[in-house]
């Protein structure tokens, strides 16, 4: 039986609902203008953007993956959230047994819902693991040798930088920021990497909220439920009692979704101010709420 695609039942739900669990990913800010990791904004130059996402690639060619992520911090402190963006919060607003979850790295998922765990961009920490973490860094660029990542360019030009025609920047490593503790090590972007686990307090922090009680509703926004770290917690609500809502314009997304889930095709921007209009009022284009 495939999920259920009706907003009335839906909104019916959301009403009913105290316990929300939220896992948002990079389809939500895409309507930001935010590149998505994977899929068709992927490729950064020639490399697939998950392979500069290593403590490895960092390792070889630290200039390269700082430029790729000093790019995408411009980016993320460039755009503005959209109205996908704006329903969370206001849906946080409204109901205080909501957690957000997403590892989204841009300022605008954290901003969506103020009470999320999340793990941002905007923190630089030592690459030599001493400990030192620079909190919400919003230089742009990162450091004078980053420039080239934090041009703006008109629309219909694309930065050099993303052109793989143009050969990299020259950048010594030297040039690159450095932690001001242990004085050795460089300063990486505070991701997580693929390989690397993410933080444990925060996930200690997640597991106590989801064993507290009964969890009426798990939202699956811009990533797919089958696919980790979603299908953990999509696992773990189900099995608390939610009924799972996906919503993604990739049909594969409702992959695992049952008759008593929901599945809604298209972008988040668009789907939820409607999805959550019986708690959090009409929504007007700019993310206003102009009737409650
Ligand atoms: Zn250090």
């Amino acid at each position: 039986m495939p999920p259920r695609t009706s907003v009335a039942e839906f909104r019916e739900l959301v009403n009913s609902s105290t316990r929300i669990l939220a896992l948002c990913g990079a389809g939500l800010s895409a309507a930001s203008g935010l590149p998505t990791f994977r899929g068709a904004g992927g490729l950064w130059r020639n490399h697939e953007s998950t392979s500069l996402a290593t403590p490895e690639a960092f390792e070889a060619d630290p200039a390269l993956v700082w430029l790729f992520y000093a790019w995408r911090r411009h980016m993320a402190l460039r755009a503005r959230p959209n109205r996908g963006h704006y329903a969370l919060a206001e849906l946080a607003k409204k109901k205080d047994g909501f957690l957000c979850l997403t590892q989204n790295v841009d300022g605008e998922s954290r901003f969506a819902a103020r009470r999320m765990a999340c793990i941002v961009l905007l923190d630089n920490k030592c690459f030599n693991e001493c400990g030192y973490v620079d909190h919400n860094n919003l230089d742009d660029p990162v450091c004078p040798a980053l420039a080239p990542a934090a041009e703006d360019y008109p629309p219909d030009k694309t930065l050099p930088l993303l052109d793989p025609n143009v050969p990299v920047p020259p950048i010594n490593v030297e040039d690159l920021p450095h932690c001001p503790n242990c004085k050795t090590g460089l300063l990486r972007p505070g991701v997580v990497w693929f390989g690397e686990a993410l933080d444990e307090a925060m996930l200690r922090e997640v597991d106590v909220w989801v064993v507290r009680g009964k969890i009426d509703l798990m939202l699956v926004v811009g990533t797919a439920a089958a696919v980790y770290p979603a299908a953990g917690y999509t696992r773990q609500a189900k099995r608390r009692g939610a009924a799972v809502a996906v919503v993604n314009p990739d049909p594969s997304a409702a992959e695992g979704l049952s008759s008593r889930d929901f599945f809604f095709q298209g972008d988040a921007a668009e789907i939820l101010p409607q999805l959550f209009e019986g708690v959090i009022g009409k929504m007007d284009q700019n993310g206003q709420i102009i009737e409650s």
